[in-house]
């Protein structure tokens, strides 16, 4: 019998390439995103395709019967704002979808006796104090600030399926800790680094350095994460895992690749680091390898490249 996926905020940057994913892989799939910061554009290839399903709607409120009604195998929480200037703009939506939103799924994956994955964040680790951060790390974040309502709406949802496993212990949960990840689809407005860069070297315009730019980041590719989510729930870990790629860049390294790759002109400008930007984050993946021999393989500039082209399309298609 076919198997069915449901992914929330399927029609985010991450959520359509695991419908695609899923979809190539003989999956039924049900996208559900309220279009908050998801994009229809982003699933618009799948139109027609008799195995998807798009249904608009929030999972924070009762889900309509199309999404109900049906019997899933897996269930991918990956509805949320994510950037800083979405979910400051939508800061109670988005402590509301980590923790009402989170709890009426994992209710859902209880009475389907679904698989349930959880997409968490190394946000989680705040302002990190020791470098790099092992998922045994409990993090230093301000839980009343400019980023607590992601943080703490993501730390809470990380409580909450801790606390519905030991209630519920049939309910196979699972919770992948990404670090900022990439690639094709990824909003171009949304304020992140990587997409603000390159859409700012597309067109000239100056590079945006918040601050001096030493802060570093590890970027992760998505297809690579969207690998990493599908072996780890094909496995046996059950506790938080860190998902992502260890090579470490500073902001400044990073306009410096993309200025290179882009070809562009541009100039680079400084304006305020934000309140409360993480100084530096890597993953330690060791955790993911033992568990399920998983590590990323596309490195940045590679990733870079792709995610160029994917951007220069785009703009292309819009003039
Ligand atoms: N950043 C920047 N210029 C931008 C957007 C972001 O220098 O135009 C910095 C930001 O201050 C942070 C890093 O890049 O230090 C990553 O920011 P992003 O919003 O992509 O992700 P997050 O802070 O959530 O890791």
């Amino acid at each position: 019998m076919t198997k069915t996926v449901l992914i929330s905020g399927g029609a985010g940057f991450l959520g359509s390439h695991l419908a695609d994913h899923y979809l190539a892989a003989g999956y039924d799939v049900v996208a559900v995103d309220n279009l908050s910061t998801g994009n229809a554009n982003n699933v618009a290839h799948l139109k027609g395709e008799p195995r998807f399903l798009f249904v608009e709607a929030d999972i924070v409120d009762d889900l309509p019967e199309s999404v109900t009604g049906k019997r899933y195998d897996i269930i991918l929480n990956m509805a949320s704002p994510a950037s800083p200037p979405h979910y400051q703009r939508l800061s109670l939506e988005t402590l509301r979808v980590g923790s009402e939103g989170t709890l009426r799924l994992l209710e859902l994956a209880r009475s389907n006796e679904a698989k349930f994955f959880h997409a968490s964040t190394s946000e989680v680790y705040g302002d990190p104090e020791i470098h790099p951060q092992p998922e045994s790390y409990r993090g230093s974040v301000n839980c009343y600030g400019p980023r607590a309502m992601y943080d703490e709406a993501k730390r809470y949802a990380e409580a909450l399926i801790y606390s519905y496993r030991e209630r519920y212990p049939d309910v196979q949960t699972y919770i992948g800790r990404f670090f900022n990840t990439y690639g094709p689809r990824m909003d171009a407005h949304d304020g992140r680094v990587v997409s603000n860069f390159i859409v700012q070297a597309l067109s000239g315009e100056p590079l945006t350095i918040y601050g001096e730019g030493t802060q570093t980041r590890s970027f992760c590719y998505v297809s690579d994460l969207v690998t990493a989510i599908t072996l780890l729930i094909d496995s046996n870990e059950h506790d938080p895992i860190n998902l992502g790629n260890p090579g470490e860049f500073t902001i400044r390294e990073l306009a410096d690749i993309v200025i290179e790759l882009t070809k562009s002109k541009s100039a680079i400008t400084k304006l305020p680091l934000p309140a409360d930007d993480p100084l530096q984050r890597k993953p330690v993946i060791a955790k993911a390898k033992d568990a399920f021999g998983w590590e990323p393989r596309i490195a940045l500039r590679e990733g870079l490249k792709n995610t160029i082209e994917y951007f220069d399309q785009l703009s292309n298609d819009s003039k």
